[in-house]
């Protein structure tokens, strides 16, 4: 039987291992930490558990090809349960507070309530975000293998998608928010993505939600990547953990295997890479292999951001009522190269195995991106441990003043930035998304093969913006088609 050996134990490294399974290859993942799971993940501080991953899992309507995935490997089934929340957030500003519930005829009865003078662009934004309802991340095979039928299928439920992105795919959050009189929904329009990202992808994060597509599992992130990585194990692969692959060995116009740190050899028939491929090129193989689309995204960082976070979790040793996730105005406070004026924190109350009885756990997370990473690396490990300390603090004052209530209740369980991403999973610039699509430019995506290189393939979020987690699930799948394609093997499974 031919052996895939798969890099990096993430979401879309298991997923590969299980696909490769299913198509009846031995499969084997080498992970570099202790346990799978990669960025969907979570940690337990005095006795609380972090979560810190899902907001939102796109792919839990059971009639979607999502779910079929998500099902296949492990993740949700029709068990599931899911925590119940009603909103996708809410903004105060000046006094007052707006939100954007789940139930659609209620946000936009209650912004046009807040501001009647903006009833007919509220009206406009409702429609849209009903029409992005339809979105659907391809899952059954991989858009470059799909025949004329297989399009006029995809475009036959996303009818309404070109609306959306004709109306909110030129303009950014920013802009999105100009278009409204109201103080309060002009601050909310770019309140949760940062205000350079397209409106169109705000549009579509909402939609999800609405739909009742983007649900959050209980028990959390690290328990759902670890139901992937055990369904692996049921069925026939080997995981090994704290086992560092240092190079994809190449040669000719093929991979024999990998290396690991430890100098050690695994022959291999095909390789996938599921590591982050900021790392893969330069470190596992050489540079000189980056795909060209891939490789202009590297250079042009305004044009391609990437997102990632300064974050502080808390015990609150309380029934703090506040659900979900408020952003709210606050005392500037400068954290990288940017100054925030406004921050969020999300009320982790809706899964009690977070928290001891009657208390809860709450975050706040300062959205972090390439300048910020240098800044954060440019430190020394006394001046990092004292920087997070200081911002610690200053951040918990903030959310103490903005929330009176948590005064002498709030303690800091931990704080973490973007080098914590990269030291924990390899990720390039501490990004736990795919690179950001800004206005005018096109959306970053790439097949997931190497040129020159016949046996090797790549999967991950980094594979087509925005990343996330039904791309790194995809992604796994798609990279064993790819594998069972040039086999001349049926694609299906
Ligand atoms: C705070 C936060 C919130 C998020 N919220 C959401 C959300 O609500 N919805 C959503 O869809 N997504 C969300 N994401 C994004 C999601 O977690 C990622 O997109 C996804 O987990 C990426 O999976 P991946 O397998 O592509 O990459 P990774 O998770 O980075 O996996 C790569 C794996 O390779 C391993 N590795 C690296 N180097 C080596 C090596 N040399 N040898 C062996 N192994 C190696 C790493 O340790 C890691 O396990 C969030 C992420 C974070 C951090």
């Amino acid at each position: 039987m031919a052996k895939v050996i798969i890099v990096g134990g993430g979401i879309a490294g298991l997923s590969a291992g299980i696909y490769a399974l299913k198509a009846g290859y031995e499969a084997e993942i080498y992970e570099k930490n202790p346990i799978a799971g990669g960025e969907c993940m979570g940690w337990s501080r005095k006795g609380y558990h972090i979560d810190n991953c899902i907001h939102w899992l796109t792919g839990t309507d059971p009639k979607t090809g999502l779910w079929e995935t998500w099902k296949t490997v492990g993740a949700i089934d029709e068990n599931t349960e899911y925590a119940e929340t009603s909103k996708f957030y809410s903004s105060r500003a000046e006094g007052r507070e707006v939100t954007l519930w789940n139930d659609l005829d209620r946000t936009e009865k209650e912004l046009i309530e807040e501001s009647p003078e903006d009833a007919e662009e509220i009206k406009k934004f409702i429609q849209h975000v009903r029409y992005a309802e339809d979105c659907v991340i391809p899952s059954i095979k991989p858009m470059d293998m799909m025949g004329i039928r297989d399009y006029i299928e995809m475009g036959k439920g996303m009818a309404n998608m070109p609306k959306v992105m004709k109306e909110y795919g030129k303009i950014n959050c920013f802009e999105l928010g100009k278009r409204f009189k109201s103080p309060v929904i002009r601050k909310m329009m770019s309140d949760y993505l940062p205000g350079e990202y397209t409106a169109y992808s705000l549009i579509v994060s909402y939609a999800t939600m609405t739909s009742g597509n983007g649900k959050i599992p209980m028990m959390g992130s690290l328990a759902m990547s670890l139901r992937i990585a055990e369904r692996f194990k049921e069925m026939g692969g080997v995981l090994h953990t704290a086992s560092p692959v240092s190079e994809i060995v190449i040669k000719g116009k093929k991979t024999e295997g990998i290396k690991l740190e430890d100098g050690s050899f695994v022959p291999a028939d095909y390789v996938i890479s599921a590591v982050d491929t900021g790392f893969l090129f330069g470190k596992l193989i050489d540079g000189k292999y980056m795909p060209k689309e891939l490789a202009k995204a590297y250079e042009k960082r305004e044009a391609y951001p990437v997102t990632t976070g300064f974050q502080v979790a808390y015990a609150i040793d309380a029934d703090f009522s506040g659900e979900d996730t408020i952003f709210f105005d606050c005392e500037p406070v400068k954290i990288g190269t940017r100054t925030f004026g406004r921050i969020s924190v999300k009320n982790y109350a809706y899964d009690k195995s977070f928290a001891p009885e009657g208390k809860a756990v709450l975050q706040a997370n300062l959205i972090q991106t390439d300048a910020d990473y240098e800044y954060w690396a440019s430190l020394t490990k006394e001046e990092y441990a004292v920087k997070k300390a200081e911002l610690s603090e200053q951040i918990t004052q903030r959310i103490v003043k903005e929330f009176p209530e948590l005064e002498g209740k709030i303690e800091l369980l931990d704080s973490w930035s973007p080098l914590t991403y990269n030291r924990y999973c390899n990720a390039y610039h501490g990004s736990y998304m795919g690179f950001v699509t800004t206005v005018g430019n096109k959306q970053m995506r790439f097949k997931g093969t190497v040129k020159g290189v016949d046996n090797l393939y790549i999967a991950g979020q980094w594979v087509m913006s925005p990343g996330g987690l039904p791309i790194a699930l995809v992604s796994g799948k798609f990279a064993v088609q790819r594998i069972l394609k040039k086999a001349g093997k049926s694609i299906l499974i």
